[in-house]
């Protein structure tokens, strides 16, 4: 005779999952369309149905360690098809929205990234660390660049005048980056330990090279957004999957200019490479003045087509919470505040030329500090867990 299960619901957990996006999973009677119905969900390791039944009962062990959270793209076609309302692809979402507040336990970054109520506290970090630097550039060079205690520089437009890069803004963000990369390190090593034990939603087969495996993820899938292509309806698989692309190569092309910079600053004239040694500002026709005015159009066109997508999205269907709005925030006020330096140093507007260079900084640090805890995190997270899931020989990822 079957042996009854005794199932112990975490109410306070599926509380949590309701207020983080997924507050219409009671909604869900278990009829799989949205199984059936997800484009890139596999046959033989469905979702999200499964999840809608163990989020209702509060089966937090259960969803913890699911990688198919993570491989779900947000498309929302499930949710479109729901005959019940339910929305399983923000239940998706939300929980992807509670595993970047809880992968490194004991951050408040994750508990600030949670609603409107932290977002103070999350532009006032920076606010006040780059305010300081302003102040004491100013007092320590009083009579110098500065005529009568002037926090504006007098003559050319030049924000290196005020935040001198070698002993304010680079050890900053030098620091920045070692705590997001420690904090994505903790996070990762937590989130493949959670999924690790379980196999019940997995058929694995034979094991393969896990750094094979990540090449694969990065230039098969994730480089060419290629599950984008096959994700969502008809209409919006095109402006989603270039929205996002837009986005990465304007990102990537900005990383290389400032990576460029950095070890021609730092390193000085390497020979043979002597053409990233650069004076600032950069003439129009540099190379890499060239590839930093690309990278924002493409940060731009990208933010336009994912926020009139995101503005124009049914809230019966999918809703937006303050993690899709918080990011797609900080990407309009970084690309924004960088577009009107230059615009305001060619005019030779120093007051808002400085001013805006200020909040540019502001909106960097937002972006960067707080990534681990942020929506951008799944990049790293979700390339983290289909590498880690094909490593192990998951069949259908
Ligand atoms: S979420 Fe909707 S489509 Fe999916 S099983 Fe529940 S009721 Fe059916
Ligand atoms: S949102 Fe798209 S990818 Fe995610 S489960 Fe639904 S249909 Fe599948």
């Amino acid at each position: 005779m079957a042996q009854a299960l005794r199932i112990e619901p975490d109410v306070q957990f599926i509380r949590e999952l309701q207020a983080a996006g997924g507050e219409s999973l009671k909604k869900c009677y278990q009829c799989a369309t949205c199984s059936v119905a997800c484009p890139i969900s596999p046959a033989n390791d469905p979702y999200p149905r499964k999840e809608m039944i163990w989020a209702q009962w509060g089966l937090k062990d259960k969803l913890v360690a699911d990688p198919d959270v993570w491989l779900c793209h947000n498309c929302g076609q499930c949710s479109d098809l729901c005959p019940r309302g339910a929305k399983p692809a923000d239940l998706m979402s939300a929980m992807r929205n509670m595993a970047y507040r809880n992968l490194i336990p004991g951050s408040a970054i994750g508990k600030w990234m949670q609603s409107p109520k932290g977002l103070p506290v999350l532009f006032g970090i920076p606010a006040v660390i780059f305010a300081l630097i302003w102040v004491f550039m100013a007092a320590i060079n009083f009579g110098g660049w500065y005529e009568g205690g002037s926090l504006f520089p007098t003559g050319r437009v030049v924000p290196g005048k005020i935040f001198y890069g070698d002993y304010t803004v680079d050890p900053v963000f030098i620091l920045v980056t070692v705590f997001v990369v420690l904090s994505f390190y903790k996070g990762v090593k937590n989130l493949i330990a959670s999924i690790a034990p379980q196999g019940t939603t997995m058929v694995l087969g034979k094991k393969k090279n896990i750094l094979v495996c990540l090449l694969e993820v990065i230039f098969l899938e994730i480089l060419p957004h290629s599950k984008f292509a096959e994700c969502g309806d008809a209409g919006e698989k095109n402006s989603r999957k270039i929205g996002h692309m837009c986005l990465i190569f304007g990102f990537i092309s900005l990383a290389v200019v400032t990576g460029v910079f950095f070890v021609g600053h730092w390193v000085g004239r390497i020979p043979g490479l002597e053409f990233i040694y650069m004076e600032v500002p950069l003439p129009f026709t540099n190379p890499m003045k060239i590839l930093a005015q690309v990278g924002m159009l493409l940060l731009l066109v990208g933010l336009t087509m994912l926020t009139v997508r995101r503005k124009g999205l049914d809230p019966a269907k999918q809703s937006s919470n303050f993690y899709d709005w918080y990011l797609i925030g900080v990407i309009w006020a970084v690309a924004l505040t960088g577009a009107f330096t230059q615009f305001f140093r060619l005019a030779d507007w120093a007051v808002l030329a400085y001013l805006v260079y200020y909040l540019h900084l502001v909106t960097v640090f937002m972006l960067i500090a707080y990534l681990p805890w942020s929506k951008l995190g799944h990049l790293v997270y979700r390339t983290a867990v289909i590498t880690y899931i094909r490593s192990m020989g998951r069949k259908a990822v």
